[in-house]
């Protein structure tokens, strides 16, 4: 008999040999229905798959993210069997699963695939599913793989065989197509109920432009058709409010071809956001103990040696400028700078927690494919500190970050959210992750603790942690359902060790600190663009670029147009004032375009008793205050971030 350990910590015994759908079969038949996956260990395997040891296991259902994984994978299976199904020897590269669906590199030879091409795809994948084909795993001694594929004339098998050794070849099967794949896969093609094929797009083999050009299919599936009706729906409310489209329109932002691709400019209005956004975020650190540091720009390689970011993150580097004999990079992180100015000065016990911050411009290599708007960029600015702390203060350390997203959360109108804790695989200690099982342990253990402590929704998913700790991304949801992955924290117990940074403690011996990296409001790059979109551009407020327009009735009045903006712009509002020789009812429609929260109409009866006619966006007329009235309510709204 073996013990099986469940995620609720309970304990059950089974013969050797029992598989995760046996498992999920003995607790219920609802949950042998509905599960697809299985962690074993921290492992997803298939639910067939026999459990010989004592092993801790988690059944996944689609709505865990490694079940949604292997849903999405298994489903670009199908759509390779339909492909194959019309497009006989068609060659397959890789078919992994996204954020939302999954995709699959193929080579169709001399075939151009159209949208009805695409239509009959989807039909065929839908009457596969229908079939409800088993996966089935099988393995191959490589010699055999590589012959069998030679033969075939499969150069992309044979690369993947390349990298795989004899004993890990396994092949799987479903109806009339069979694949090379490590899996896991679902049970069978009949859980997959509703089917999508979403945009056909050109990508290089390995994604190198020197090689052959793919067709790259992206798809999406679902257990039911209502949640594929609400994604279509969501994408087509999303198109609406493309941070893109909005962002030129509202003059947020640009990109510019002498500037470079990736390398957003920030037009007066984006630059006002930002201020705001700083200034919530500043007063935010202040009243949390934060201190703000400044870092450079460019550093020598020998730093990111150090910090292990080269040579393993080279690649998402810009390359190295040389300089008097010494490589200078771009940074990429502000991390290593921060570590610097920590190991600047002897500290003590006392000293501690401290809390390093900077609004540090970071710049990224990004395939020029790759780049996104304003969510996938080149040059971006972080809402960045790194908490260095004893591990007693962690606790309340890592309490305090959770609590502060939470209020931004609610001033933002976020309501939606979800912590995805990703952890380590033990198995892959010394390779993936730092070999230091105690304090993964150790960090995994607080962070757990924490996240149960704060009530907070989260997500554990193995195996998806950073080189030197566990990580937490932060999934917020828009306005209309989409989700974004706007910041990570990470717990580091590496990096001190690397940078050789300690503290004195209170029994005068060296201690190392741990150190929490911290984002919560990302970039302004990518929060700008959430924001854009949860906000439809109808920016509240507070945070609105221009948050009152002046309208005078006509020319006569734009003095006191003048005095009423220039009193308004002395206390930090953002106010315009409209000069144009043009009819009111123009000028209010242009200023609506504009979506600014406040317009104020001024004439001849608002002149004489220093006021203003006031028009609220989105509700119309409120009737004429005196000027100082309205300044006393807007200075209230803004402090109450409305
Ligand atoms: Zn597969
Ligand atoms: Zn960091």
């Amino acid at each position: 008999m073996i013990n099986i350990t469940l995620p609720d910590g309970s304990v059950r015994q089974y013969e050797a040999g029992v598989t995760a759908y046996d498992v999920a079969a003995s607790i219920s038949q609802g949950l042998a229905k509905a599960v697809i996956s299985a962690e074993v260990n921290g492992e997803v395997v298939d639910l067939s798959l026999p459990i010989n040891k004592d092993a801790s296991l988690k059944l996944l259902k689609f709505d865990d993210p490694n079940g949604k994984k292997t849903f999405w994978h298994s489903s670009a299976h199908l759509m390779a069997e339909a492909l194959e199904f019309y497009y006989p020897g068609v060659k397959f590269w890789v078919g992994p699963p996204v954020d939302n669906g999954f995709y699959y590199d193929v080579d169709l030879g001399d075939n151009k695939l159209s949208a009805e091409d695409l239509e009959k795809v989807e039909k065929k994948m839908k009457e596969l599913a229908a079939q409800d084909n088993k996966y089935t795993r099988s393995e191959m001694p490589k010699a055999e793989a590589v012959k069998y594929f030679t033969e075939k004339g499969d150069e992309y098998k044979l690369d993947l065989l390349h990298n795989l050794n004899d004993g890990e070849i396994t092949f799987y099967t479903q109806g009339k197509f069979t694949d090379l794949c490590r899996g896991p896969h679902i049970p069978s093609t009949g859980f997959i109920k509703a089917i999508k094929l979403t945009n056909i797009a050109g990508a290089y083999w390995k994604g190198d432009e020197k090689n052959k050009q793919l067709t790259r299919i992206y798809g999406i599936t679902y257990p039911k058709q209502q949640q594929l009706d609400e994604y279509v729906n969501m994408l087509e409310e999303a198109k609406k409010r493309d941070h893109r489209l909005l962002g030129k329109e509202l003059e947020i932002f640009t990109f510019d071809d002498e500037v470079g691709p990736g390398l957003p400019l920030w037009l007066p209005k984006g630059g006002a956001l930002i201020e705001k956004l700083e200034a919530l975020a500043k007063k935010n650190e202040q009243e949390q103990g934060y201190v703000r540091v400044k870092s450079p720009h460019i550093a020598k390689d020998s730093l990111y040696i150090r910090s292990g970011h080269l040579p393993y993150y080279a690649e998402s580097m810009f390359p190295p400028m040389e300089m008097e004999g010494h490589k200078y990079y771009l940074k990429a992180m502000n991390c290593p700078h921060h570590h610097k100015i920590f190991g600047a000065t002897p500290k003590s016990y006392r000293d501690m927690p401290l809390r390093f911050a900077e609004y540090g411009t970071c710049y990224r290599y990004e395939q020029s494919g790759e780049l996104f708007g304003l969510m996938r960029v080149r040059s971006l600015q972080m809402n960045d500190a790194h908490i260095y702390c004893t591990k007693e203060q962690f606790e309340e350390e890592f309490m305090k970050v959770n609590d502060l997203y939470v209020k931004y959360f609610k001033i933002f109108g976020i309501d939606k959210y979800q912590m995805r804790f990703s952890t380590h695989a033990p198995e892959k200690l010394g390779q993936k992750y730092i070999n230091n099982p105690e304090m993964w342990q150790q960090t995994e253990d607080m962070v757990r603790k924490v996240l149960q402590k704060s009530g907070l929704p989260f997500v554990e998913v193995a195996d998806e942690a950073a080189f030197y700790g566990p990580k937490i991304d932060i999934q917020i949801w828009s306005a209309i359902g989409r989700e974004f992955t706007i910041a990570t924290n990470q717990v580091d117990f590496a990096q001190a060790e690397r940078f050789d940074l300690s503290f004195t403690n209170d029994k005068n011996e060296k201690e190392r600190p741990l150190i929490i990296h911290r984002a919560p409001l990302s970039t302004h790059e990518r929060f700008i663009g959430f924001l854009l979109e949860h906000y439809a551009g109808k920016f509240p407020l507070w945070l609105s670029p221009e948050q009152v327009a002046i309208l005078p009735i006509s020319e006569k009045f734009n003095d006191y147009g003048k005095e009423v903006r220039d009193s308004l712009k002395k206390l930090g509002i953002e106010a315009t004032l409209d000069e144009r020789p043009e009819k009111i009812g123009r000028k209010i429609r242009d200023t609506e375009i504009r979506k600014v929260p406040y317009m104020l109409v001024v004439g001849e009866k608002e002149m004489n008793d220093k006021a203003v006619a006031i028009r609220r966006q989105g509700q119309g007329d409120q009737g004429t205050k005196p000027l100082t009235d309205f300044i006393a309510q807007i200075q209230q709204e803004i402090a109450e971030y409305k």
